[in-house]
């Protein structure tokens, strides 16, 4: 099947289980696929935009009413869409970095994270991991003391990654953010692998700002997220032009500056709307979610000289093994090398590992069936055994 001469269909998911960490959460529902053709078109929800001519005004598709939903659904006084997680990042850097100004972020920080201070021309301090590869509360003070003593004030900012995506470990949010509020720093909460995959509540966790990916875990198309700020923090980052030009003298109403104006337009933001109930419905069952997750987790570790890198018991779905004294052996005298594991995978319908890993790689079991996770489960071992590997 085509799309048209050069561009074939993509055919994955509908063929396949796949387990690539970063794709299994955005997967769209058939409410937000209607939705993409319906509203495909680009300016497409401005058919119904009337005064104040802003897009969180929108009544018709029920825009409004979502921000409302989304807002009180994180926990948070105000929310608003960015196109991905990264633009939120961006949005909150740019209102409160400003050049040479330190910013604290968690060392398994996506590079996004950094390159948004970077843009600020804002300079980075890293909380570093545990050896159990966590970021605690007791560094964040550390490494607020030392930010102090090297630039003589409190970092402007500070990000925490609820679910890091390097390990798919759970950090203690609530007590980082608890020291980072002792010295007036705002908290950037990073949900970019729990907002639309479990519960997550702003408030709770005394955070500042929720951030969400649309396309990476709230079944949306790309570039689509969520930006939520408590009510106080709400004022600074989603505040309203000034801007007046000079020979006109024209004014642009309460348009958001950090976000120009208007942010997801057309398939982006009606897909979002359109999978929201299902994402609500959803994150109450995550723990279905990792009862799968264990069955392929525990059948990789009765493979001989498989290590899980992540936290276990796990708390999250995706995951980090290390097979070099298991696969990897294989790879070494196998004719494919370590072409073998995903090619014998991608036989039994398996997709989203990295072809030629062998030693360290990630999987990400989220939405799943009972019946699929044993599968895989299943197949990993069968290649573990046709291989000549031990399983205990
Ligand atoms: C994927 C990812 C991002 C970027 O998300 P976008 O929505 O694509 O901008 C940021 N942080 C982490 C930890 C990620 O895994």
């Amino acid at each position: 099947m085509k799309c048209c001469d050069n561009i074939d269909a993509r055919m994955v998911d509908e063929t396949s289980i796949n387990i690539d960490p970063i794709q299994v959460g955005g997967r769209l529902t058939p409410e937000a696929m209607k939705a993409m053709i319906s509203w495909g078109d680009g300016y497409s929800v401005c058919d119904n935009c009337r005064k104040p001519f802003r897009l969180d005004y929108i009544q018709n598709p029920p825009l409004k009413e979502f921000h409302a939903d989304l807002a009180e659904w994180l926990g948070m006084a105000q929310a608003r869409t960015v196109p991905g997680a990264r633009r939120a990042f961006q949005q909150v850097a740019g209102t409160y970095v400003e050049k040479g100004d330190p910013v604290l972020i968690g060392a398994l920080a996506h590079y996004t994270s950094y390159l948004s201070v970077e843009l600020q021309k804002g300079v980075v301090r890293e909380i570093p991991k545990t050896k159990d590869n966590l970021i605690t509360a007791e560094n964040t003070a550390d490494r607020i003391e030392d930010v102090i003593r090297e630039f003589g004030t409190a970092p402007k900012l500070l990000y925490i990654d609820h679910v890091d995506y390097q390990f798919g470990n759970m950090h203690d949010v609530k007590g980082v953010a608890k020291v980072a509020h002792q010295y007036d720093v705002p908290v950037l909460y990073n949900g970019v692998y729990t907002v639309g995959i479990m519960p997550v509540n702003g408030k709770d966790l005394g955070v500042d700002f929720v951030i969400g990916s649309g396309h990476k875990s709230m079944a949306a198309p790309a570039p689509s997220g969520v930006l939520a700020a408590t009510g106080e923090r709400a004022e600074e980052v989603f505040r309203t032009t000034k801007m007046q030009g000079d020979l006109s003298g024209r004014t642009f109403g309460i348009k958001e500056v950090g976000i120009l104006g208007c942010s997801l337009m057309g398939a982006p933001i009606v897909g979002l709307l359109a999978s929201f109930p299902t994402v609500k419905e959803r994150v109450k069952h995550f723990d279905e979610e990792l009862a799968n997750s264990k069955i392929i987790v525990d059948a990789l570790r009765s493979i001989e000289g498989t290590k899980i890198l992540s936290e276990y018991p796990r708390k999250h779905t995706l995951t980090r093994v290390d097979t070099t004294d298991s696969f990897d052996v294989v790879a070494q005298t196998h004719k494919k090398r370590g072409f073998f594991l995903s090619s014998a995978l991608g036989k039994k319908g398996i997709r989203g590992i990295i072809p030629g890993a062998t030693k360290i790689w990630k999987f990400n079991t989220y939405g799943m069936t009972r019946k699929q996770a044993e599968y895989v489960a299943d197949t990993y071992l069968e290649i573990a055994e046709t291989n000549g590997m031990t399983i205990s």
